[in-house]
């Protein structure tokens, strides 16, 4: 029997909450545990739990990532943790 899979990629009321708030709490996560670092000017480096991901500053300001979840929804927790960090004035760069 399979696991239960929670409906974390639909984008519809109840679930775009809770999609939004697991986004959130895992770029906090990111953010207080030091697992962004600035590579250049436009781009970053956050490693998960399980893989390390490329978010880059496109033309316009931006932010893309290069993990499936982003391709899927156009967000996800790298892209926030490193809008938190950069809100919080973290020096990112270090
Ligand atoms: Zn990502």
């Amino acid at each position: 029997m399979r696991k239960h899979r929670r409906g974390l990629w639909h984008t519809n009321g109840v679930l775009a909450d809770d999609f939004a708030s697991a986004i959130l709490e895992k770029a906090e996560w990111l953010v207080r545990n030091g697992r962004i670092r600035r590579v250049s000017e436009d781009k970053w480096v956050v490693r998960g739990l399980r893989s390390k991901h490329i978010v880059k500053r496109g033309a316009t300001g931006y932010l893309y990532c290069d993990c499936k979840g982003f391709h899927i929804s156009g967000t996800c927790s790298h892209v926030i943790s490193i809008l938190l960090a950069e809100s919080k004035g973290v020096k990112a760069e270090a």
